[in-house]
C-alpha cells in the first residue's frame, strides 16, 4: 500500500461533531499541501455549526457568519458531512476504527454545571444552557416549557451566557422580531411579563467574566435600563490591586459597570440589576412549589495562597422576589460512549488532544479530540482555532511515526454503505445547503435573517424527505 496521505491512500479522518472546532480541525487538515486528505464529519443533528448555530444569542448575527469559513471547507474534495448521526446509536467508536486513521472527537460541552443550593430542583429554575437552546430552536428543546409569567427572574453567574439570556429576556419583542430567535420563543416573549432581572456575581466587578461590549450592550436596549448598587461597584482592595494589574478589557469593563451605578432610573419597562458580592443559598418556593423567592447571602473576597481571589459567605442575609431562576455558572461536557473521560472537568481524558487510556496512561491509537471537550468550556468562537492546530499537530506528528490506525479497504463507500443501512435519514451537506436557503427565504418574508425549521420532522419534509407536510414553526 502507498503512503498514507497520498491520492491512491488518502489520511482518513472522522470527525464527530460539527461545531466550530470540527471545522477548524477539518480546516487545520485540508491545508496540508502534502497531503491527501478525506474528512467525514458526523453531527448528531442534521444541520451543523453546532453553538454557532443553537448557542449564539440571536441578537448577535455578526458572530454567525463565521460560518462562511465552514462552507468554504465543507466544499474542500474529500469533505463528507453525515448529518442527524448519533456515535453510540448509528455509529460506534468500534465501527469507526475499522474505516479511519484517525477520529477526533469535538462534541462540546452539553449540559451544565449545578448550583447545589436547595430548592434548584423547583418549577421556575433551569439551567441558562437550556434556555439558550430553546430561544435558539435547537430540535432537542422546542417543547421546552419556560414560564415567562413571572415578573422578576434571576440568572446567577456573570459570564457571557448569563449577559445572554438576560438581554433576551430585557428586549422587546420588536428587538427581537428582527432576529433568529426561534419563532416559538418570540411569540412567547412577546408575551411575557418579566419586569426586573437579576444578574447576580459571586465576586465583584473586577472579577465578572464578560466582556465589555456586552456589559455596554446591557445598557443599550430599547425599553429596559441596567442598575448596579454604588457600594457593590466599588472596588475593595483586593479588586483593586488585581485591576492595577489587569488587561484593558477588565479595565473597561470595570468602568462600565461603575458608570451604571447609581444612575437615575429613565422609567424604561423593564430593569436589569447587576448585582455582585452574592450568592443564592436557598430558591424558595410556594406550596405549588414553586420559586417565589430566592435567599442570597452577601459575600467578601479572600486570597488564595495561588494568589486567586475567592468568595467567602459573610453573616448578612437577603431575599429577592423572583419566580424564574436561571444557573448560568457553566456549561460541562458530555461523555461520550467508549470515550475515556473524566468526570470532574467533564472533558475527554487528554494531553493536548490525544486520547489517554486512563489505566495504561498511554495515547489511545487513532484517537484525538478537540473544543470545549477537550478543554473545557472556555474562550471565545476563534479560540478553537489555535486548540484544533494543537490537536492537528500531533496527529500529523503521529502519522509521521506510523502510529495510526488501519482502516479495511474500500472503507469510504463502507462508511457510506453502513450509515444508508443504520440511519437512511441521515443529511448531507447539500442538504443543509437547501435547508439553509429555505430558511434565509422564509426569514426574507419577515425582514429577518432567517426562520429556523426546529424540528428533524421539519427539516426533513422541507427536503421532501418525509412525508410529513412542512409546518410553520
Ligand atoms: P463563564 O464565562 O465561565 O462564566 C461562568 C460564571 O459563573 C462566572 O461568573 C462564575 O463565577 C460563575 N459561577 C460559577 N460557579 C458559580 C456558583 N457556584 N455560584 C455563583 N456563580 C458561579 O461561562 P459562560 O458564561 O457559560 O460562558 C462560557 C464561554 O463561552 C466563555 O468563555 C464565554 O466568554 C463564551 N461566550 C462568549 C460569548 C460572546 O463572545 N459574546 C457569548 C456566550 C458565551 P467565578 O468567576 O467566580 O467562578
Amino acid at each position: 500500500m502507498s503512503k498514507i496521505g497520498t491520492e491512491s491512500n488518502p489520511l482518513r479522518v472522522a470527525i464527530i461533531g460539527a461545531g466550530p472546532t470540527g471545522f477548524y480541525t477539518a480546516e487545520h487538515l485540508f491545508r496540508r499541501k502534502d497531503l491527501v486528505v478525506e474528512v467525514d464529519m458526523f453531527e448528531r443533528l442534521p444541520t451543523p455549526y453546532g453553538l454557532v448555530r443553537y448557542g449564539v444569542a440571536p441578537d448577535h448575527q455578526k458572530i454567525k457568519s463565521v460560518t462562511k469559513v465552514y462552507d468554504k471547507t465543507a466544499q474542500k474534495p474529500g469533505f463528507r458531512f453525515f448529518g442527524n448521526v448519533e456515535l453510540g446509536k448509528h455509529v460506534t467508536v468500534a465501527d469507526l476504527r475499522q474505516y479511519y486513521h484517525q477520529i477526533v472527537y469535538t462534541t462540546g460541552a452539553q449540559t451544565d454545571r449545578q448550583l447545589g443550593v436547595p430548592g434548584e430542583e423547583l418549577k421556575g429554575s433551569y439551567p441558562a444552557t437550556e434556555f439558550v437552546a430553546w430561544y435558539n430552536g435547537h430540535p432537542d428543546y422546542r417543547d421546552y416549557e419556560v414560564d415567562l409569567s413571572q415578573e422578576s427572574a434571576a440568572v446567577v453567574g456573570i459570564g457571557n451566557v448569563a449577559m445572554d439570556v438576560a438581554r433576551i429576556l430585557a428586549r422587546t419583542p420588536e428587538e427581537l422580531a428582527k432576529t433568529d430567535i426561534a419563532d416559538y420563543a418570540l411569540e412567547a416573549l412577546r408575551q411575557s411579563k418579566i419586569k426586573d432581572i437579576y444578574i447576580l456575581g459571586r465576586r465583584g466587578p473586577a472579577q465578572a467574566k464578560f466582556t465589555t461590549p456586552e456589559i455596554k450592550e446591557l445598557g443599550e436596549m430599547e425599553d429596559a435600563e441596567v442598575v448596579a448598587l454604588p457600594e457593590e461597584a466599588e472596588l475593595d482592595e483586593i479588586s483593586q490591586a488585581e485591576l492595577a494589574n489587569a488587561d484593558r478589557g477588565t479595565v473597561s469593563t470595570v468602568e462600565v459597570i461603575q458608570s451604571y451605578a447609581g444612575k437615575e432610573l429613565q422609567g424604561k419597562s423593564r430593569r436589569v440589576h447587576v448585582r455582585f458580592l452574592v450568592s443564592p443559598v436557598e430558591l424558595i418556593g410556594d406550596e405549588n412549589g414553586q420559586i417565589v423567592k430566592m435567599r442570597l447571602v452577601k459575600n467578601e473576597l479572600y486570597k488564595t495562597e495561588s494568589g486567586s481571589s475567592r468568595p467567602r459567605a459573610t453573616d448578612q442575609f437577603e431575599e429577592i422576589p423572583v419566580g424564574l431562576v436561571f444557573r448560568s455558572v457553566g456549561y460541562l461536557g458530555v461523555a461520550l460512549p467508549d470515550v475515556p473521560f473524566y468526570d470532574k472537568w467533564g472533558v475527554i481524558l487528554n494531553q493536548e488532544g490525544r486520547v489517554m487510556n486512563p489505566e495504561t496512561k498511554e495515547p489511545v491509537l487513532g484517537e484525538y479530540t478537540g473544543g470545549w471537550i477537550k478543554r473545557g468550556p472556555s474562550g471565545v468562537i476563534g479560540t478553537n482555532k489555535p486548540d484544533a492546530l494543537e490537536t492537528v499537530t500531533h496527529m500529523l506528528d503521529d502519522l509521521a511515526e506510523g502510529k495510526v490506525l488501519e482502516p479495511i479497504p474500500s472503507a469510504a463507500e463502507a462508511v457510506l454503505a453502513l450509515i444508508q443501512e443504520r440511519q437512511p435519514d441521515y443529511f448531507t451537506y447539500e442538504d443543509w445547503l437547501s435547508l439553509n436557503e429555505l430558511e434565509e427565504a422564509r426569514g426574507a418574508e419577515n425582514g429577518r435573517p432567517r426562520v429556523k425549521f426546529t424540528s428533524v420532522e421539519e427539516m426533513k419534509a422541507a427536503l421532501g424527505k418525509s412525508q410529513v407536510p412542512a409546518v410553520e414553526s
